[in-house]
């Protein structure tokens, strides 16, 4: 177990993970959680991650800050999702190294597998084939970072461990259409159109892609069990993290539609992007630790629109 009351720095603590880690280690007790605004420090910035560290001295990290968003952020900004996730990925991992961090906690992301991984995609199957087009730049930075994490231990004899979740949502989720991911998407234009009386709401794709949906309460759950109870072997240094069931996009939208209590028409533009077909993740890993996803996908679905009218007027 992680001494609850050790330094522990979550970076990216503003983010959807980042702040649902921070919720769970309040929870559980944590008594010294450290965190930096991106204003207080760039991790983009090596000098600056490497005085950081040598001042603060953390114990145990959780590498939660990256650059991330959805289909068409991943396609408009890809020399940034590549470039900032190396770079901050590189100055975390390497200061952690370097100031002698017990434990760190990578975020990796379904998404780094392969196109045409089989399904449910098992932990073996990473670095199999060829990527998905639309976010290659960003798996790319995730494939790295993994790798690194996996190298320092080999080289260092470090305790780098990973965690692989699948698509997350939730309180603190980015709900931009533009940059966001398809539930916070579905929920805002949903609301909207609501609030608006519009006839038809517009949504990307066909809706014939299968996704499977992870509440980041239970990620950060999970996270917390990983600390306690995974460490890196020489085999497998990352584990995947999800419900083991996924449903396809349309059924998706008709869901939130229902939560939301939309009446109106649902239209698919088929000139917008639908990605990879499917990425089911294999939980099998974690589930013979013994931990599994608790919040059903309904009950998640509301508590985020509750969360959403409560901070977005
Ligand atoms: P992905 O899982 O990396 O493909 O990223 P997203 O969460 O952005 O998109 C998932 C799927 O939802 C894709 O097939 C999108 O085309 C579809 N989708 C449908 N409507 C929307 C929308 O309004 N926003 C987003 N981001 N995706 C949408």
């Amino acid at each position: 177990m992680i001494d609850r009351s050790a330094r522990i720095y979550v970076a990216g603590h503003r983010g959807l993970v980042g702040s649902a880690l921070v919720r769970r280690l309040e929870q559980e007790g944590a008594s010294d959680v450290l965190t930096r605004t991106r204003a207080e420090l760039d991790l983009t910035d090596a000098r600056a991650v490497d005085a950081f560290f040598a001042d603060e001295r953390p114990r145990y990290v959780f590498l939660a800050a990256a650059k991330v968003g959805g289909i068409h952020a991943n396609r408009s900004l890809p020399a940034d999702f590549i470039g900032e996730n190396l770079r901050i990925q590189c100055n975390v991992l390497e200061a952690a190294q370097r100031y002698g961090v017990d434990k760190l906690l990578f975020l990796g992301s379904s998404c780094i597998y392969p196109k045409h991984a089989p399904q449910p995609m098992r932990e073996e199957h990473l670095l199999t084939g060829p990527l998905e087009p639309t976010n290659q730049p960003y798996a790319v930075a995730k494939i790295a970072g993994m790798v690194m994490c996996e190298s320092m231990n080999r080289q260092h004899g470090t305790n780098f461990i990973a965690a692989m979740p699948t698509n997350l949502y939730g309180p603190g989720d980015n709900f931009d259409l533009e940059s966001g991911h398809v539930l916070a998407a579905l929920i805002r234009r949903f609301h909207e159109a609501k609030e608006q009386g519009s006839p038809t709401v517009e949504l990307w794709g066909t809706g014939s892609p299968r996704r499977e949906f992870l509440h980041v309460d239970d990620l950060a759950e999970a996270c917390l069990f990983l600390m306690d109870h995974f460490d890196a072997t020489t085999d497998r240094h990352f584990l995947n993290v999800g419900t083991g069931t996924d449903l396809t996009i349309r059924e998706l939208a008709e869901t939130v539609r229902d939560i939301v209590g939309y009446t109106g028409a649902i239209a698919w533009n088929a000139d917008m992007p639908d990605g990879t077909p499917r990425k089911l993740l294999d939980v099998s890993g974690l589930a013979d630790l013994g931990w599994r996803a608790r919040i059903p996908l309904s009950e998640g679905i509301r508590a985020t629109y509750e969360w959403y009218q409560r901070n977005h007027p």
